[in-house]
Order: structure tokens, then C-alpha cells, then sequence
């Protein structure tokens, strides 16, 4: 069996990540295949990926030829069955439920070639118990990209329990041919990025509610004091309350009381108080 070959990639769920991971395979040359469920979402995805493009084109990070390139790499599937059979890598960016990614897992590894390799981008769930899901769970890894992917420099990958050791090789070969800086932990509870990124995130939420200082005091201090390109909580209006609410419950299942939510995160969640794509979080937008 060999996992090194990989030509064809299969993206599934075309929203924020799955569209910019799409849009990263592209560049680095890969045939790429974008699916969801929602219909219409691939295609409007790909209309995402060719402004973000043209972008590129127009800043000079890139040239009107590579676009073209890149964009006739790029098809929306809609038939998941056929895609995944043609497909040597899929990348999953479904919703983050663990349920829904082993259904999606049992399905997929049961459909592609015996060498394709399975990837989730999950933020936080077991990469262990997706693969364990799976027909061939070896073949089965994390690779964690950031948002927005074409400009975030760090790929995360996970490997699990049974990950096979060609396949982490695969992996760091791919990250590196999309462009991406790759660092490779362990399928441990958050992996590195999330679990320090929410420890910071709770802990800055606590000072805001003992009146250490302003939302916008923390962040400064935490920006200019160690050079942080954006402060915890700004961050956590980005990412989302209600999302950074889903991991920290997780870990605190996992790891204990240290990732308890305070209690301004449940209450703002319950009022609806989301962060930016809400309207409001820790600031108005
Ligand atoms: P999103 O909601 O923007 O996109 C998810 C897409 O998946 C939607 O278009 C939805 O229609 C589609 N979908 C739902 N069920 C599906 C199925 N069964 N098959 C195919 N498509 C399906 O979510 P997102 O922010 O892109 O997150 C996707 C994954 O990436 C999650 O696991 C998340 O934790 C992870 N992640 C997100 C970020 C981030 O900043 N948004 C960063 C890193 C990792």
C-alpha cells in the first residue's frame, strides 16, 4: 500500500475551511474536488476561492496565470460517491460533531481506494475515535488548518492511536507542498493549538470579570506586551463565544475543572452575544 502518490484531492463541506483549504490544495497543484450538502454551497465556495484569488493577484502575492491555473483545478462534486473513489486525499471540514464526522468517516472510507488517505480538520474531537469509524482506521489523521487557510502559515497534524507512520510522512510532504509550516502532536485533548488558545481565552474572561482591566485593556496588554497579533478575546469574537463555549465544555470533560467556562461566556452565549458574526461579543461590531 502506498499513501505517497497524491494527486487528487476531495475537499467535504465547503464552508469557511473547507473553501480555503480547497482553495490551498488548487495552488499547490492537486486536482481538487469540493463537496457539501447544502446544495449550491460548493459553488459558491468556488466563487469565494476566485475573488480571494484575484485578491492574491491584485496585492502581487500572485500572478493572473496562477489564478487561472488554480481555478481550473477546482470543481464542485455532486456526487460524494464518485468524487471519493477518484479521490487520493479527502479532506473532511464538515461541522464540528463528533457523530456526524464518524458517520461521515464509515461512509467515505468505504467508498475510496484502500490507499487514500483520510484527513479531518477537526478543531478539537478525537482524531482516535473518527478513525475508529472508519474501514482502515491507519489511513485515518488530523490535519488542522487555520482561518483563514490560505493566509494562516501553521498546519497542525494529528495523529492518532493507529495512524500509520506512512501516512503521517504523507501528511508533513502535503503540508509542505500546500505552503504551510507543519508541526505534529499527539491526538491529545485540544491538540497544542486549542487547548493553549482556550486556557488563555478563559483565563483572560475570569480578569474581565474580577475587573482587572477592560476587554480592550487585556487584549492590548496581551498584543503589545508579548507580541500576540490579536488579544484573547478579540479572538474569541472572531472564532465565535458559542464555539470557544463547545470546546472549553469538551476539555473540561477531558482534562477537569481547569477548563471550566466562566460564567460571562454561558451568559453572553444564552443572550445570543455570539461575537462578530452576531453583532456583538466582548466589542460591537
Ligand atoms: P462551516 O459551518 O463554515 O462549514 C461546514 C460545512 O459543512 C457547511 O457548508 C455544511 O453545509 C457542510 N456539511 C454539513 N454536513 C455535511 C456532510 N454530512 N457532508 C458534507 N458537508 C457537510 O464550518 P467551518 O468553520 O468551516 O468548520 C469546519 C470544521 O473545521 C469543523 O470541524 C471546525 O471545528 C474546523 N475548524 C474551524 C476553524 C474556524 O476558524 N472556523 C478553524 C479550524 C478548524
Amino acid at each position: 500500500m502506498s499513501f505517497v502518490d497524491v494527486q487528487n484531492v476531495l475537499v467535504v463541506g465547503a464552508g469557511t475551511m473547507g473553501a480555503g483549504i480547497a482553495q490551498v490544495a488548487a495552488r499547490a497543484g492537486y486536482a481538487t474536488q469540493l463537496f457539501d450538502v447544502a446544495p449550491g454551497a460548493a459553488a459558491k465556495a468556488l466563487d469565494k476561492i476566485a475573488e480571494s484569488l484575484q485578491k492574491a493577484v491584485d496585492k502581487g502575492k500572485s500572478t493572473p496565470d496562477e489564478r487561472t491555473q488554480a481555478l481550473a483545478r477546482l470543481t464542485a462534486a455532486t456526487d460524494l460517491d464518485a468524487a471519493a473513489a477518484h479521490a487520493d486525499l479527502v479532506v473532511e471540514a464538515a461541522p464540528e460533531n463528533l457523530e456526524l464526522k464518524k458517520e461521515l468517516f464509515a461512509r467515505l472510507s468505504k467508498l475510496v481506494k484502500p490507499e487514500t488517505i483520510l484527513a479531518t480538520n477537526t478543531s478539537s474531537l478525537p482524531v482516535t475515535a473518527i478513525a475508529a469509524a472508519a474501514k482502515g482506521p491507519e489511513r485515518v489523521i488530523g490535519l488542522h488548518f487555520f482561518n483563514p487557510v490560505p493566509i494562516m502559515k501553521l498546519l497542525e497534524i494529528v495523529h492518532g492511536e493507529r495512524t500509520s507512520p506512512l501516512v503521517l510522512t504523507a501528511a508533513k510532504a502535503i503540508g509542505a507542498r500546500m505552503g504551510k509550516e507543519v508541526v505534529v502532536v499527539r491526538d491529545a485533548p485540544g491538540f497544542a493549538t486549542s487547548r493553549l488558545g482556550i486556557a488563555l481565552a478563559l483565563e483572560a474572561m475570569r480578569m474581565l470579570e474580577e475587573g482587572v482591566a477592560s476587554a480592550e485593556e487585556i487584549d492590548r496588554a496581551i498584543e503589545l506586551g508579548y507580541g500576540h497579533p490579536m488579544g484573547p478575546l478579540k479572538l474569541t469574537d472572531q472564532v465565535g463565544l458559542d464555539v470557544r463555549l463547545a470546546i472549553a465544555e469538551h476539555l473540561r470533560g477531558e482534562l477537569g475543572e481547569r477548563f471550566n467556562p466562566p460564567q460571562v461566556l454561558r451568559r453572553m452565549v444564552r443572550a445570543g452575544k455570539l461575537g462578530k458574526k452576531s453583532g456583538e461579543g466582548f466589542y460591537k461590531y
